[in-house]
């Protein structure tokens, strides 16, 4: 399909091919925006990735991305720390923040619990969850994976591993559509969800 182009806007369009939906013709029109570009606004848009690559990393107690290590979040005093949210995916914590509702602390996963996808519970941040529960300052695990069928088996997982540990664990999902994604769902939804959670 790239045949007709010169090697060099082959390989740009074939990179932002790699975008979530960018689609071919998406691509190509961001390749021939690049183009069409000045040099400086090319070196600084490569600089801004690098940038953002090499600046960013995974807080140690949540993996959250952040420019700091522990994150913003972790390193607020004001934030709750007896309550920790528990995510899928960095997006979720956006998502979560935009409510400004919630003020308690989060978890990362990184996923969840898909055996379809060859991915069990030790691919995922179950273990690093859990030594966050060891020192009794948490009293409240919220779980808000997505209530898609491996949100779901992920929030039981965890639900069936913390509950013997004396913590109020709950569940957001009331007013979620089944199957859709907490990273999409809107401020007021979600804020609803958080203050129906249910204990399980
Ligand atoms: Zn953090």
């Amino acid at each position: 399909m790239l045949d007709q182009y010169s090697k060099s806007i082959a390989n740009l369009i074939e990179e932002f091919e790699k975008f979530p939906s960018i689609g071919h013709k998406t691509a190509v029109r961001m390749a021939f925006h690049m183009l069409n570009s000045s040099k400086e606004e090319a070196e600084r848009f490569s600089k801004v990735i690098l940038d953002a690559k090499n600046n960013l990393k995974f807080c140690n107690i949540c993996y959250n991305i952040s420019d700091s290590d522990p994150c913003d979040i972790c390193a607020n005093v004001k934030r709750d720390k007896s309550t920790i949210c528990v995510v899928e995916d960095v997006k979720d914590i956006i998502a979560m923040e935009k409510t400004h509702e919630y003020k308690g602390m989060y978890h990362v996963l990184q996923g969840a619990i898909s055996p379809m996808n060859g991915i069990g519970p030790s691919d995922i941040r179950i273990k690093e969850l859990l030594d966050r529960l060891k020192d009794n300052t948490v009293k409240e695990v919220i779980l808000a994976t997505n209530p898609n069928i491996e949100g779901e088996a992920t929030a039981m997982y965890i639900a069936k591993l913390t509950s013997p540990l004396g913590i109020e664990i709950t569940r957001i999902a009331n007013g979620i559509p089944i199957g859709a994604d907490i990273e999409f769902v809107d401020e007021v939804t979600l804020t609803k969800a958080l203050e129906g959670r249910r204990k399980i």
